[in-house]
């Protein structure tokens, strides 16, 4: 491992002053990225600021005005547990509870899979789903980013240097709301998604139409990818098969996804329409609250 200087901060002026003096620096959160990296040699740096320290990054908080708070630095391992989440974003945990094994989620945190910007990374596509914002911490002060905007290429972000993510904000759930990540590997656990898929809706309060959705994939693009057509497609459709498929005929002709090791073109094509189908149906039933079993044996209803 090459050598590096390491300043934990803990408070976000710190964090800021460190990240901005001109040496190659990046934040650490959990580090199961950054350090794997830094081993491996796939990264170069000259100084990394430790922010779990600082209390706002390591914040979880529920406020029935403003949603939910998720500390950049927090690990998922603390999502999975917390009743605010389970009661009122279930489906976070759909991505919380699939990143890596119980090891990785004790360290793992959504702002490090955001920050590392895969275009594989399982909680994007879900929190593009919520209509999340990044909260980020600059030289220049604080500002926003919706977060189907804050990856710009595989590794590249919208942060600036010195800026770093203070936390994830996810909007209040409208009455009637439901969401779900879903994505395929090779095998159960502990591998890189060949396609993602998150979706969320909002139903009349028959529960028979959507009034609007939002749709996001992943692995499939050099970047998450909103696919706000799909969504607004289903604006105003009755809950139906058809509209499902047409929703997921939209998203597999948005993707332009690439051949590697793990799929094909075709194939990542063809898993886009049918995981959109598919977590559009688990999203239904949340909203409902229908109580019905997810392909992992989960209720989909409550998450336990
Ligand atoms: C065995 C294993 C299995 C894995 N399985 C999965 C999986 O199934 N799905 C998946 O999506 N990922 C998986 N990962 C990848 C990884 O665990 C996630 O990307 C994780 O969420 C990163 O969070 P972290 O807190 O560890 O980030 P870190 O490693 O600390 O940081 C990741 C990147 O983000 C930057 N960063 C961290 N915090 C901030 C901040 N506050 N502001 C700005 N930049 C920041 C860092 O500088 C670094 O570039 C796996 C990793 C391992 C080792």
């Amino acid at each position: 491992m090459q050598a590096f200087e390491y300043v934990a901060a803990t408070t976000v002026e710190e964090a800021v002053k460190a990240l901005s003096n001109g040496k190659r620096a990046r934040p650490l959160s959990g580090g199961t990225d950054l350090l794997a990296q830094l081993k491996e040699g796939r990264r170069q740096l000259d100084l990394v600021v430790d922010v779990k320290r600082i209390p706002e990054l390591m914040e979880l908080r529920y406020d029935p005005q403003e949603g939910l708070f998720i500390g950049a630095s927090v690990p998922c391992h603390r999502l999975n547990a917390s009743a605010d989440v389970k009661n009122n974003y279930p489906s976070l945990i759909d991505s919380s509870h699939l990143i890596g094994g119980v090891q990785i989620q004790g360290r793992a945190s959504l702002g490090g899979n955001l920050c590392n910007a895969s275009p594989a990374a399982d909680s994007i596509p879900n929190l593009i789903a919520h209509n999340a914002v990044a909260h980020i911490a600059g030289p220049n002060g604080r500002r926003t980013v919706l977060v189907e905007e804050f990856c710009l290429a595989p590794g590249r972000t919208v942060l600036a240097d010195g800026e770093f993510l203070v936390a994830l904000q996810l909007p209040v759930p409208s009455k009637n709301f439901g969401a779900a990540y879903l994505r395929f590997i090779p095998r159960n656990e502990m591998d890189i998604a060949v396609v993602g898929a998150g979706a969320s809706v909002v139903l009349s309060d028959d529960g028979q139409t959507i009034q609007s959705a939002r749709i996001a994939l992943g692995a499939v693009a050099p970047t998450p990818l909103f696919v706000k057509e799909a969504g607004d497609a289903l604006a105003g459709q009755p809950v139906s098969e058809e509209s499902f498929a047409r929703a997921a005929q939209i998203a597999q002709d948005a993707a332009r996804p690439i051949n590697d090791m793990r799929g094909t073109i075709p194939q990542r094509k063809h898993l886009s329409g049918v995981l959109t189908t598919r977590a559009l149906r688990i999203a239904v039933d949340r909203a409902r609250g229908t109580k019905t079993v997810d392909s992992l044996g989960r209720m989909n209803g409550t998450h336990g």
